[in-house]
């Protein structure tokens, strides 16, 4: 790694991005608009890369969680429909209309504000009404006095009324139970919209989840996030319904091997102690660089030459520990895999979710942070963005 400036970085393989929305693009059909999510810098990837892979390989639109996030996208010269997920707040409705992002909206004076600003440019805006169908997060709730707000909504002078939104809860989990009950409050919403004269337009619902695994649940727009990037939701949808390729690889050289006694003590608070003369290797990267400290002592492992070696010790903010010991022919400056694949041995984001306690998706995030990115495609071929 010449012009990183580190021993560390992250490789992003866009050829995988573009197979795994291509893979999103057949599994729903052609007819469906695909809007990609690229929130969080696109999970951690790169959201400008990102998304130029995603257009060219069969996304229609756009999402991200926030205002700024849009905007980088239409300073990078994006066109397409750029939807925020998010609320946006009233007094951000000129920076909606300058940038010409959709806003999803929850009460009628947030839309009120958006027309106002769009008047005052001689514009429409483009809103989705949210409706909250059991996520508990934003929303109208999905009864008669919720229809009568978004058909209010539907009323003001310079906003569309574009479609309706809403999120699902479960959607990844094995029982589909609750995530049906989301769907027949959101038709039954949606009928009630109708009944009182206002078209719903477009509707737009499905997570990864419900890609996977909620078809009824498709409705006219999806959102992919999670699975673009080639992870899988949950531990409980069917890997074999769907092939996804891992985008994200995270990468290190050692910066030292050393060889220890037998009672040496590693890292903070001396929790592991080598058993016998031990090769300890040290791995540039650490919580501030997203390799979570939870991982400490729960088995985590890299793999150098060929093999895989145990992360021993706690995670410092900056570097951690390897037990190399038992890996072959073992130097400073050897490559060590901490996300990714040697052809042989893999690590997935969701295996250091799982020690950690948690989920790929804030994984992929929290390496996205400050690692360099690398941008690669299966030719091996690497350039910089
Ligand atoms: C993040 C997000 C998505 C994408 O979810 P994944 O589980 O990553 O597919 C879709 N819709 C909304 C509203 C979101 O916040």
């Amino acid at each position: 790694m010449q012009d990183t400036l580190r021993s560390a970085w992250v490789e992003i393989n866009l050829d995988n991005l573009a197979f795994n929305i291509q893979k999103v693009r057949e599994k729903v059909g052609p007819e469906k608009t695909v809007i990609g999510v690229v929130k969080a810098d696109a999970y951690g990837h790169g959201a400008v890369p990102a998304a130029k892979t995603l257009l060219e390989n069969g996304a229609d639109a756009l999402a991200v969680a926030t205002l700024s996030e849009g905007i980088e996208l239409r300073k990078a010269g994006f066109t397409c429909e750029i939807v925020i997920l998010g609320l946006t707040a009233s007094r951000y409705g000129t920076v909606l209309v300058e940038y010409d992002l959709t806003p999803v909206v929850a009460s009628v004076d947030n839309a009120y504000a958006f027309s106002r600003a769009a008047a005052a440019a001689n514009k429409f805006m483009p809103v989705y009404a949210a409706v909250d169908t059991g996520m508990g997060r934003i929303g109208f709730l999905p009864d008669q006095r919720g229809a009568e707000m978004v058909a209010k909504i539907a009323k003001l002078g310079n906003v569309n009324l574009k479609g309706v939104f809403s999120h699902f809860a479960t959607a990844d989990e094995a029982d589909k139970t609750f995530a049906k009950e989301q769907i027949k409050k959101f038709d039954d919403f949606c009928k009630l919209l109708e009944s009182i004269g206002i078209d719903p337009g477009v509707k737009t619902f499905a997570n990864s989840g419900a890609i996977m695994e909620v078809p009824e649940g498709h409705y006219d727009a999806v959102r992919p996030g999670i699975m673009l990037y080639g992870c899988y939701p949950s531990n409980e949808v069917d890997r074999d319904a769907l092939e996804l390729k891992p985008v994200m690889s995270v990468k290190a050289e050692l910066t030292q091997v050393k060889k220890v006694p037998a009672g040496t003590p590693i890292s903070y608070g001396r929790t592991f102690v080598t058993e016998r003369e031990s090769f300890i290797g040290t791995v540039p990267v650490g919580y501030a660089d997203g390799m979570p400290r939870a991982i400490s002592g729960k088995g985590g492992r890299v793999i150098i030459n060929g093999v895989y070696a145990p992360i021993v010790g706690r995670v410092c903010m900056d570097q951690f520990l390897v037990d190399v010991t038992d890996v072959p022919d073992v130097f400073a400056g050897d490559e060590v895999i901490i996300v990714g694949t040697d052809g042989e041995n893999t690590i997935l984001a969701e295996e250091i979710g799982a020690l950690a306690d948690t989920i790929s998706y804030e994984i992929c995030c929290g390496f996205g942070q400050r690692l360099p990115k690398v941008y690669t495609d299966n030719e091996e071929d690497e350039w910089d963005f």
